[in-house]
């Protein structure tokens, strides 16, 4: 294949930073490819570990005894469960890890010199980084930490997707501002590449004639990714297709989604004409609207 021919699919868009009016600028333009232009099969999430008491900043974890060692979580977990959790509660913090699987910072993010504040962040923290303790404790502003970096990759490509600056989807973390949007598409570069390692392709082996076993659970495939890559396969398969977000429609939500989310029909995919990111807020916004109307009249 020639220069000039190089794979079209795998070009994604071109990145013209803003020029920035607070003093501030950067004009560094970046053509946005994929090394591998289709979407990242997404792998059941190792949940071995259960968080079972908190001491000292650290979340103390053990082998899971009863449930499932793996979860599956839906492929827009990055739009829904990650955008709607309280990162300042501890509490709810727990029960996503123990819903979806322990979240961790992978070593070449902790190790980054392009990610925001990392490496500061680690020197403060009580237990060290997760890949390096002997014990079986994780601080728990190291699960916050990673939840907060995954959650600006996240609002940043939705901010690309909507022609805005990128900055907002990292001030909106408590994390630093980036210099320009080329730096935050460097940072969300950092922060995901070494969450899609786990994604290699494998050969897979499964019995012959036995329906009951999937492709998931043959041999030779990558069983239990960790949760921090699930995320970041997400991420990766929403930049790859490319696709704009619907927003939802309800006033007090606004919130960027692909499908709607159905309880009953998790994940589910219909992706056009969707007006509301989940039954509720539809329900929420009808009873808005109802009762404007009914004001209106009496008046
Ligand atoms: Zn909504």
């Amino acid at each position: 294949m020639s220069a000039g021919e190089s794979d079209d699919k795998a070009f994604i868009d071109t990145l013209i930073a803003y020029s920035w009016d607070e003093g501030l600028e950067s004009d560094l333009a970046y053509d946005i490819h994929v090394s591998m232009p289709s979407e990242l099969p997404l792998r059941l999430v190792d949940r071995r570990h259960e968080i079972v008491d908190t001491q000292r900043g650290g979340l103390r974890f053990r082998n899971r005894y009863d449930g499932s060692v793996s979860s599956e979580p839906p492929k827009d977990l990055h739009l829904h469960e990650l955008v709607d959790l309280d990162v300042d509660d501890v509490d709810a913090v727990i029960a996503f890890c123990n819903e979806f699987g322990l979240l961790w910072l992978p070593k070449g993010v902790i190790e980054s010199h392009e990610v925001p504040g990392v490496q500061s962040a680690v020197a403060s923290w009580d237990h060290p980084p997760s890949w390096r303790s002997v014990e079986p404790v994780i601080d728990v502003r190291e699960v916050q930490l990673a939840l907060r970096l995954l959650r600006a990759t996240t609002a940043s490509w939705v901010a690309y997707q909507a022609n805005t600056k990128l900055d907002a989807a990292w001030v909106d973390e408590g994390l630093q501002q980036p210099i320009g949007d080329d730096q935050a598409m460097r940072w969300m570069l950092a922060i995901i590449n070494p969450g899609l390692v786990s994604a290699y392709p494998s050969l897979v082996l499964t019995r012959a004639g036995e329906t009951a076993q999937s492709l998931e659970t043959g041999l030779g495939i990558n069983h239990g990714i960790s949760l921090y890559d699930a995320i970041c396969v997400r991420i990766y398969n929403d930049v790859v297709t490319h696709r704009p977000y619907n927003y939802c429609e309800n006033e007090l939500c606004r919130r960027a989604f692909l499908t709607k989310r159905d309880p009953l029909e998790r994940s589910k995919t219909r992706t056009s004409g969707v007006r509301f990111c989940s039954d509720v807020c539809k329900r929420r916004q009808d009873s808005r609207e109802y009762r404007r109307r009914k004001n209106q009249e009496s008046k």
